[in-house]
């Protein structure tokens, strides 16, 4: 197995480019799975990445792609960084700008073109280079499988994560041209989306093997509730569907080392010296007060709707609310004004790694009312930094999450406040649940304890990623 070689490609890796949690995972499980595989990264190099920082310097010259009638420029990069080989494709069309994906607003209009250069660019990675394995991730990889059907000299197995099916990279009819497909792919069961290309059903239907990121986000996403037009077509191809739920680094994601904070902790005595700092630092009022905060992208997937409608009557309690986000305008707008309506909610806007550290680590309580989450990282991270989170029970925050009423110190289960409606009463009531057991000192403090010592690794997930490879290697 040491010699085998592994390709993981993903359109954002941290600490290179990151917009969530599909940066971590691209970070954390190629750095989990390198003790038994010779494991390289590969990602586009976008003009924001700073080269000299990390090294990067490129590899070869610069050579032309054809895609359909245009040549496109790529030359490809590498770097060594915390003794992990990475690879950049560099593009002009794909990296010089501003965004990964677009304004908040929505994508590029060309986004089509732009990662189906990435994909050819992956393509010719293994033309030139022997890998057993090409790990792709999310609709931005997921043309790859298809590509490499045609390819017929090229030995490699293509295994396709899915992080997010609500994403799946629509495009025009026309692009088919554009990408240089053949016409013959247009069809429902490759990829023809509604008179539309979908990148996402190449994946699918190409791939050899498909994971995602939860057992229980791989089941939801065979029914019409969760699987976004595509449950039938995940149905087909099940059996070689299977749900491994993520871990997180627990170096980088480390409450005892973590230079981020203003004191590194193990235990609730270090835990408030942070909460205390941070309470200074965003100026609030009542310090004494339990802190719920949120973090994550201001979109309709992460509950904005009930968490902005729920909002007013949470500030009511004897609680400080701090939300630090990104992402679309009218959420953002309308937590600017509850934010200057109420002096116990706090905004932070932006995206701020730092920041997000300190506030993990600050805080007492973690809001995630997602209507849909494929794994979720935050409720493991706040779990780790002794936050406890208050969670919609679906996809990963199911597996992840168990409800403190059923607490069992013997388990390696990690506990929170779970609720089963995603509406503004539901929440309300987990908040008022949250605050009554942050008012029963001793068992909330034997939960905190509990959560910061279980195991959110990637142990588990990365020896069944193994088990999965190398029944695609037996499969050769
Ligand atoms: P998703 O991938 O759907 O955005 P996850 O919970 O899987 O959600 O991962 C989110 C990751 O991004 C976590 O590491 C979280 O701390 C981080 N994050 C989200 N929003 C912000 C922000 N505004 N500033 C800093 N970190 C953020």
């Amino acid at each position: 197995m040491g010699d085998s070689r592994i390709l993981f490609a993903a359109s954002e890796v941290y600490p290179f480019a990151k917009s969530g949690g599909l940066a971590d995972v691209a970070y954390s499980l190629p750095r989990a799975l390198n003790n038994t595989y010779d494991v390289d990264v590969i990602m586009p190099l976008y003009q924001f990445i700073d080269r000299e920082r990390f090294g990067i310097e490129a590899m070869g010259e610069t050579f032309h792609i054809m895609m359909g009638r245009k040549a496109y420029p790529v030359t490809f990069y590498i770097c060594k960084y915390e003794d992990m080989t990475y690879r950049f494709v560099y593009t002009p069309l794909l990296c010089d700008r501003a965004f990964l994906y677009g304004p908040p607003q929505g994508g590029y209009a060309d986004n089509d073109i732009r990662f189906a250069l990435f994909n050819y660019a992956v393509l010719e990675i293994l033309k030139r280079d022997t890998y057993e394995v090409v790990h792709l991730n999310d609709w931005q990889t997921a043309l790859l499988p298809l590509l490499l059907k045609n390819e017929p000299k090229i030995e490699t197995k293509s295994f396709f994560t899915i992080h997010n099916l609500a994403y799946q990279g629509i495009f025009d009819k026309k692009t088919l041209s554009r990408l240089g497909i053949d016409e013959k792919y247009f069809h429902m069961d490759s990829l023809e989306f509604y008179g539309q290309v979908n990148f996402m059903k190449a994946g699918i239907a190409y791939a050899d093997r498909i994971t995602t990121v939860s057992p229980t986000y791989a089941k939801e996403i065979l029914t019409p509730e969760f699987g976004c037009g595509l449950e039938g077509f995940l149905q087909y191809h099940s059996a070689k569907l299977t749900g491994i739920v993520n871990g997180i680094d627990t170096e980088h994601f480390s409450p005892s080392n973590d230079k981020m904070l203003v004191q590194p902790y193990t235990d609730l005595r270090g835990k408030s010296v942070n909460k205390s700092a941070f309470l200074k630092e965003i100026k609030v009022k009542e310090p004494q007060r339990p802190l719920i905060v949120f973090i994550g992208r201001f979109t309709s997937q992460k509950g904005l709707e009930i968490l902005i409608d729920t909002l007013p009557d949470m500030a009511l309690m004897v609680c400080n609310l701090v939300i630090l986000g990104d992402g679309e305008k009218q959420y953002h707008d309308a937590l600017k004004a509850l934010a200057k309506k109420h002096d116990n909610i706090y905004l932070e806007s932006g995206y701020d790694e730092a920041l997000s550290h300190r506030m993990y680590a600050a805080s007492d309580f973690f809001l995630m009312p997602s209507l849909f989450e494929p794994c979720g990282l935050a409720q493991m991270i706040a779990m780790h930094y002794g936050s406890i989170p208050v969670v919609h029970r679906v996809g990963g925050l199911a597996d992840t999450v168990h409800d403190h009423a059923e607490f069992d110190s013997k388990s390696q289960k990690g506990y929170g406040v779970v609720f089963t409606k995603p509406d503004h009463d539901a929440l309300l009531h987990a908040v008022e649940k949250a605050l009554q057991l942050y008012g029963t000192k001793t068992k909330c403090n034997k939960i905190v304890k509990h959560n910061m010592l279980c195991d959110f690794s990637w142990r588990e997930s990365g020896e069944l990623y193994i088990k999965e490879y190398e029944r695609l290697r037996e499969e050769s």
